[in-house]
């Protein structure tokens, strides 16, 4: 798997490219340092890492990932190791991991932001409440960018809270002149606060979900669409986005990613 030059065939295809295309990275492994926390919303508390364990570090893509490996209950850190493949060997049986959008990487200033969802139950949420300043975080990845171009006309965001990351960085990287439509539902509507760049040509809809019961993909489907060639970013919980994949099948270019899944613990996508 050709895992060279990232930076440069994903560049190429936000210019040029159509459609998702993969683009593997080379997979890293790394231990770095809280250096703050933040409550971004009454929901999300935003955790940046840094030091010089993020050297090297690397994200092209507005939607890049990595995974927070944690330790075992009696404190042992199994981690992955890097191979010449560019990959990870990892420890088996695989450890507690959780993955999270890189909100922001600033290689300069060696920090990167991961904005974490606090919910019921989950090692994740429990890590975000209670990590401080000076912890050790592991990191592993990015492994890859599932890439889609900037050169659409028109944008549709459907996502949660678990994506508002993805769409946040999206909004600040991508062309200006692209117009977007992002719908945005969370459990709560405090987490509307969540600070977005305005932009000329983007609106944007926050709904709440009530009771669990979703209505991103009605809301989504009732947009009105320009004619221009769009595309569909989906990502959230997997049952609430999935009614917009026979809607869009033939309409939208998309990527859906789900992120989560309700009474599943680690969902794999
Ligand atoms: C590519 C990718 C990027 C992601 N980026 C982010 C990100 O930037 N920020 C972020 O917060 N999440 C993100 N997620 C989602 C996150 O990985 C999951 O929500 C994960 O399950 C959280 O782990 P946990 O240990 O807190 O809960 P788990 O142990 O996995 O789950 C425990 C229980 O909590 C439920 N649950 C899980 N997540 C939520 C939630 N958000 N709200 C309510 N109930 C939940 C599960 O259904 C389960 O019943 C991303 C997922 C993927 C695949």
């Amino acid at each position: 798997m050709d895992r060279s030059n990232p930076r440069e065939r994903v560049a190429a295809h936000h210019r040029e490219g159509e459609g998702v295309v993969r683009v593997p990275y080379p997979i890293g492994f790394r231990t770095t340092t809280v250096l703050r926390t933040e409550c971004v919303t009454p929901n999300i508390i935003r955790v940046t890492v840094g030091g010089p364990g993020l050297d090297g570090f690397h994200s092209y893509q507005a939607d890049d990932h990595v995974r927070i490996v944690f330790p075992d209950p009696d404190g042992t850190l199994r981690h992955p190791v890097p191979n010449e493949e560019q990959m990870l060997d990892w420890p088996k049986p695989f450890p507690t991991t959780r993955k999270y959008t890189v909100r922001r990487y600033d290689a300069a200033a060696r920090e990167m932001d991961i904005d974490a969802v606090v919910h019921e139950g989950g090692v994740g949420s429990a890590w975000a409440s209670s990590v401080a300043v000076g912890d050790m975080v592991a990191v592993a990845g990015p492994p890859g960018a599932k890439s889609f171009p900037h050169n659409y006309g028109h944008y549709v965001f459907a996502v949660d809270t678990t994506a508002l990351p993805a769409a946040a960085r999206w909004l600040e990287e991508s062309p200006s002149d692209v117009s977007a439509h992002v719908v945005i539902e969370t459990d709560d509507a405090a987490d509307h606060a969540y600070p977005l760049a305005s932009r000329e040509g983007v609106s944007v809809t926050w709904l709440v979900r009530s009771d669990a019961r979703s209505s991103l993909a009605e809301t989504v489907q009732g947009l009105e669409l320009p004619d221009t060639r769009t595309f569909l970013f989906a990502a959230g919980e997997s049952d609430d986005i999935k009614p917009l994949r026979a809607w869009s099948k033939g309409r939208l270019d998309s990527l859906f990613t789900g992120y989560w899944k309700r009474g599943v613990a680690d969902l794999e996508d």
